[in-house]
């Protein structure tokens, strides 16, 4: 029997009662993954996995909520927008299955950041080196379009993977201007100062965050999406990714390869 309406993975309030009662990351990341609470996108990510890509038709698809992926005391956190229907949604990782991914595994590893190029799916071994990613929805929207009802009901999840990850960040990488604006708020929340005037997305654009509490600042880097509509017109190249990410690897103190 459930304590509380909220206990259900299918109320809204859901997301901030469990993320609340998480006793750190690697419970965040098995408890996300049962919620319910917004009711189009569960439909859709369960949708999804019925009917299925054709190249995938034997498959079986993960089609829950995709937790954080990478090491718990992870100086650099990047953040990306929601998962893929036939990306993450199938393979049960973020950025993983999906041409989107690929890059960014891809450019993780040039920079000594992986342990290998590829990400294929959940539990295949695969290592990050100071980095963890994350995303703002973690469940696959139609169309990449979360509503910003789901958004919001989805933040309690980052919230408390930023506070779980307080300790060791130093700087957030937002992948978009979806994550830029969608990480602010949580990152409020965390323990972070957001400066006013509110920093404005941008490729390239960094911010600083003084910490609330006595501690180091925080700073957000911004970096077009790894989205194909990006990557495919030339907007973010390969080398673009890997200059922004080097980049942030470096602010976050740790020592990627030279490029
Ligand atoms: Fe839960 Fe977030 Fe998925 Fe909504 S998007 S069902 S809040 S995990």
């Amino acid at each position: 029997m459930p304590l509380c309406p909220a206990d259900e993975p299918g109320h809204p309030q859901h997301p901030a009662e469990a993320a609340a009662r998480a006793t750190g990351l690697a419970d965040l990341d098995r408890v996300v993954t049962h919620c319910r609470a917004c009711p189009r996108l569960v439909e859709w990510r369960e949708e999804t996995a019925r009917t299925k890509r054709l190249a995938y038709r034997d498959q079986d698809y993960w089609a829950r909520p995709i937790p954080g992926f990478g090491p718990p005391d992870a100086p650099l956190l990047l953040v990306g927008l929601a998962p893929a229907a036939h990306g993450a949604n199938r393979t049960g990782r973020i950025f993983t299955g999906d041409p989107s991914g690929d890059l960014l595994y891809a450019a993780l590893y040039d920079l000594g950041l992986a342990d290998r190029p590829e990400s294929v799916r959940h539990g295949d071994g695969l290592e990050l080196y100071g980095v963890r990613i994350t995303d703002p929805v973690r469940c696959a929207p139609p169309e990449n379009k979360p509503t910003t009802t789901e958004r919001d009901t989805c933040r309690p999840w980052i919230t408390r993977e930023l506070q779980f990850l307080r300790p060791t960040v130093r700087t957030v990488l937002a992948l978009g201007g979806f994550a830029w604006q969608a990480v602010l708020p949580a990152l409020a929340t965390a323990g972070w100062q957001i400066p006013r005037p509110r920093p404005a997305f941008g490729h390239d654009a960094v911010a600083t965050l003084p910490s609330r509490t006595p501690g180091p600042p925080l700073r957000l880097h911004g970096c077009y999406h790894v989205s194909p509509r990006n990557t495919n017109t030339g907007r973010l190249t390969p080398t673009m990714l890997r200059t922004t990410l080097r980049e942030a690897a470096l602010s976050a103190g740790l020592h990627p390869n030279p490029m």
